[in-house]
């Protein structure tokens, strides 16, 4: 790394570490700044997450910290885990006392005692994480790099301080955080480490199902997610969280016919919609999108492999797979299971022809959702063919301009009859029932197929007109 030692101070010297460098030395504290502000101050990644160790009082160094920030200031004391945090304008600072942990064989919770800088830095889960400078006054800047960290970032390596099998025993989340990490940063997992969370890999079962989903989030955001889920999945642990997703693994041929393999698919997909958005629930669409292929996958002799109705089965599996990697469930679930089921809808419309009526109804049933459906269709182009690629894309540009048009003219995006249930019932005078329900229906039906237009009066001649078939008679004419 070519970062001197001035750069080093200067950055240090533009931030609030000076004012904490004073605070320790009054109080004859030896005190570090650790862990990920370190690791991303080389990376050049800007970062206002603080960690700061202090040997020995980490609270009482926060206390007198929040004194000297004064006004703007939040001081939070965690009694029973030993650490404070301070909310000031931009940063969150956590202070802690150095520790030395020791580990049970049933949970990820240590035990905890007081310890060295060395102790504290051999706890910390990778190499990249468990660099420091120090801040006191004499030796302010200064690295500690007891397992070549600085080395570890230059080759872009994921690696644990101590023995990995140790590391990932004691506190199995942190095989989830090494492919985390991997992903976020584009590094390679060091064999060794690797080699280790294979092994351990059924220990991630003794971690909270909302710790796992946490991680595998931050996978999903990252730049290309493919990454880490193809380390997930090399190392064992996919299968584990999330087996509906390793099932799409593999590629069947019969009689000569072969079907993709829907696992290295539906990556493709998820890295296309990465380089579109940053919604993480459009980015679950992306992943659930086929999900429900395995369990609908058929031999057909005159049709070869179908896979019908895998887009409404995969929309009913998804509030079990939620639940179970205890995701929301709530209305981000409902987006991705309608974007789920709606997802073959754009190019069916292209296969068959983008009919006004066609287009009408996708408006209807997608709403607000409409451009993550076209985003998810369009990132769904996964043909290695560069002229059926350029031609879907051509397609979907065909459709995405009559959606415009028609959505201008008709206004059907978020269509609200324009003769609704009360004034049908005012009409005819009748009560809330099946034949309300009924011309309701048949004048969103004559809206949408474009028998009459978006407007009162022609939907309401077409009630007298639908009435008249269902022998019901207005009270009064106009
Ligand atoms: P990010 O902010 O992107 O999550 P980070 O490294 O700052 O990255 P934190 O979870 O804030 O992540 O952790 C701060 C530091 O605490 C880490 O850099 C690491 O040194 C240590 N750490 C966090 N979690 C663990 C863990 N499970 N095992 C060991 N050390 C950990």
């Amino acid at each position: 790394m070519d970062i001197s030692q001035e750069e080093i101070q200067a950055h240090l010297d533009k931030h609030i570490f000076r004012l904490i460098s004073r605070a320790a030395d009054e109080m004859k504290l030896e005190c570090y700044l650790i862990g990920g502000y370190v690791r991303d101050f080389f990376l050049y990644r800007p970062s206002n997450d603080i960690d700061v160790v202090a040997i020995g009082k980490g609270i009482e160094l926060a206390e007198s910290v929040a004194g000297k920030l004064g006004r703007n200031t939040s001081l939070t004391v965690f009694k029973n885990f030993g650490t404070a945090q301070i909310k000031h304008k931009e940063y969150e600072i956590e202070f802690v006392g150095a520790r030395k942990e020791s580990y049970r064989n049933d949970s990820r919770k240590p035990i905890v005692e007081d310890g060295s800088m060395e102790d504290d830095q051999k706890r910390r889960d990778f190499t990249i994480n468990a660099m420091a400078f120090c801040l006191n006054g004499g030796r302010f800047g200064e690295l500690l790099d007891p397992f070549n960290g600085l080395q570890d970032l230059e080759d872009l390596i994921i690696r644990t301080p101590l023995n990995p099998d140790i590391t990932f025993s004691d506190d199995p989340l942190r095989m989830m955080r090494a492919v985390r990490f991997a992903s976020q940063l584009g590094f390679d997992i060091y064999p060794d480490t690797f080699d280790a969370i294979k092994r351990n890999r059924e220990r991630i079962n003794i971690v909270s199902m909302e710790r796992v989903a946490d991680e595998l989030n931050k996978i999903i955001l990252s730049p290309k997610p493919s990454v880490g889920f193809i380390l997930l999945e090399k190392t064992g642990l996919l299968d584990i969280i999330f087996p509906e997703f390793t099932a799409l693994k593999g590629a069947e041929t019969k009689d000569g016919v072969g079907h993709k393999d829907n696992f290295y698919h539906t990556l493709i997909v998820l890295d296309n919609i990465a380089k579109q958005t940053d919604d993480l629930w459009l980015r679950w669409a992306a992943i659930l999108h086929d999900i429900a292929k395995p369990v609908t996958k058929r031999w057909d002799p005159k049709l070869g492999w179908t896979f019908h109705n895998h887009n409404f089965i995969g929309e009913k599996m998804i509030p079990r797979i939620f639940q179970r990697m205890k995701l929301p469930q709530n209305e981000k679930m409902k987006f991705v299971q309608k974007i789920v089921s709606l997802h073959m809808r754009p190019m069916q419309l292209v296969e068959d022809e983008v009919t006004d009526s066609a287009v009408r109804r996708l408006l209807y049933d997608s709403g607000n959702d409409i451009d993550d459906l076209m985003t998810l269709c369009e990132a769904d182009i996964t043909s290695k063919n560069q002229e059926k690629v350029k031609r879907f894309m051509n397609n979907f540009r065909i459709v995405r301009r009559k959606l415009l048009e028609i959505e201008e003219k008709d206004r059907v995006r978020n269509f609200q009859p324009p003769v609704d249930g009360n004034e049908i019932m005012e009409v005819f005078g009748l009560s809330q029932g099946r034949e309300v329900g009924l011309l309701k229906a048949a004048i969103k039906e004559a809206i949408l197929d474009g028998i009459i237009p978006n407007e009162h009066d022609a939907a309401y001649l077409y009630m007298l007109e639908k009435a008249k078939e269902m022998n019901l008679k207005p009270l009064k004419i106009d």
